[in-house]
């Protein structure tokens, strides 16, 4: 089953997105009587702290924890939505690189916030949650946003802050589109 790839900046509102998305996804599956299970891993899941992101380290395994368990989820019957920052497009490569070796659809669920009001969210949240303003600010200067041209970034979704709803029937129809295998593996 597909991948739902999330991305944006710190606190860009991801992980509201993302739960929004999952119980659609869930309620649509159960109208449609396919037995889907969804799966919404995220950093909490996989036990990454937020100062996981002040190291590239420790940044680097936070990414590795999240592609492994991206690979242990995906299969016929799952849908992964994978809520990170995902900000590296060639992550976000490999991410989609995982979907295609299982010739499951993929997209990519951008959260694309002003900087200044994510920061803005970032700030207002507890000691627990936020991110440093020197991790948020390294981040978004870090951050390679999705571009639909890249085969790895389409189907994009974008939603702003000014989005009240997330395009939902949409990105079901591009997550239940079928997919022939790849001829090869070859990029
Ligand atoms: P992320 O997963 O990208 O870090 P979250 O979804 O956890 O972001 O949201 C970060 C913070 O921003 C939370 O405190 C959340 O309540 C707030 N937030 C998210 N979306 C909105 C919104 N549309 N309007 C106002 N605050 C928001
Ligand atoms: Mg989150």
């Amino acid at each position: 089953m597909p991948l739902v790839i999330v991305s944006g900046l710190p606190s860009s509102g991801k992980t509201t997105r993302a739960r929004a998305l999952e119980a659609y996804l869930r309620e649509r599956a159960q109208q449609e009587g396919a037995r889907i299970t969804v799966h919404r891993v995220d950093d909490e899941s996989l036990n990454v702290v937020r100062t996981a992101y002040a190291t590239a380290m420790e940044e680097k395994k936070a990414r590795g924890a999240l592609l492994s368990a991206v690979e242990r989820l995906l299969n016929r019957d799952t849908i992964v939505i994978a809520d990170a920052l995902n900000y590296v497009k060639g992550f976000r490569y490999q991410l989609y690189c995982v979907a295609r070796a299982v010739s499951t659809p993929h997209c990519v669920l951008y959260c694309g916030v002003p900087t200044e009001l994510a920061r803005t969210w970032n700030q207002e949240r507890g000691e627990q949650e936020a991110y440093t303003l020197q991790v948020f600010d390294e981040l978004a200067t870090r951050y390679e946003e999705p571009d639909a041209m890249r085969r790895w970034d389409a189907p994009l979704f974008t939603v702003t802050h000014e989005d009240t709803e997330l395009p939902l029937d949409d990105i079901w129809s591009a997550l239940m589109l079928r997919k022939a295998p790849p001829p090869n593996m070859a990029t």
